[in-house]
Order: C-alpha cells, then sequence, then structure tokens
C-alpha cells in the first residue's frame, strides 16, 4: 500500500496470513511511536496510532504500510455503489 491510502477509521489486514486486523485511530506527528530501537535516528515521518485486539499502540507510518496489505472490506450495501463520495458507514472504506 502507499502511506496516502492509510486512513482514520479504517481496518487493515495484514500481509501473508492476513489474519491479523488492526484499526487506524488516529495519524499524525504526535502518534509517534514512544521508542526507537535501534541506533539509528526515527523516521521524520508521522505516526499511526491503532487498535488490535482492543490494545492500542503506535507505529511509524512507513512501518504500518509495510505491514498492511489491503483495507478490510465489511459487507455494507455501500460496496456496491463506489461512486460515492462518503466513506463506507460499516468499516470506513473510501471508494
Ligand atoms: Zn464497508
Amino acid at each position: 500500500m502507499k502511506s496516502s491510502e492509510i486512513r482514520v477509521g479504517v481496518t487493515y489486514v495484514n500481509r501473508g496470513a492476513g489474519r491479523t486486523q488492526r484499526k487506524v485511530l488516529a495519524i499524525g506527528n504526535e502518534h509517534r511511536p514512544r521508542q526507537w530501537l535501534s541506533n539509528s535516528r526515527p523516521p521524520d515521518e508521522p505516526g499511526v496510532f491503532f487498535e488490535q485486539k482492543g490494545k492500542q499502540d503506535n507505529l511509524y507510518l512507513s512501518s504500518f504500510v509495510s505491514w498492511a496489505k489491503s483495507p478490510v472490506v465489511c459487507d455494507h450495501p455501500w460496496h456496491q455503489n463506489p461512486a460515492l463520495i462518503t466513506a463506507c458507514p460499516g468499516c470506513g472504506a473510501f471508494g
């Protein structure tokens, strides 16, 4: 995915088995991870605040992009009309 495709309110599934889901709660510089476990400088980019199985955590945006395979699409009828300019009320996806 591209970083521009990560949006607040949308749930994403991971690459590989695709059994892990994370819902994006917020994106911004104030949501960067508090710890950077590396000797290199932390990336200069926003953080993603997300929820996974009821637990909240943070990742740098590029890390979340690497993790995510695609948005989780629900069965709301919104998905049958992708011309709508509003997000899906069921899962928050955009057309
Ligand atoms: Zn949906």
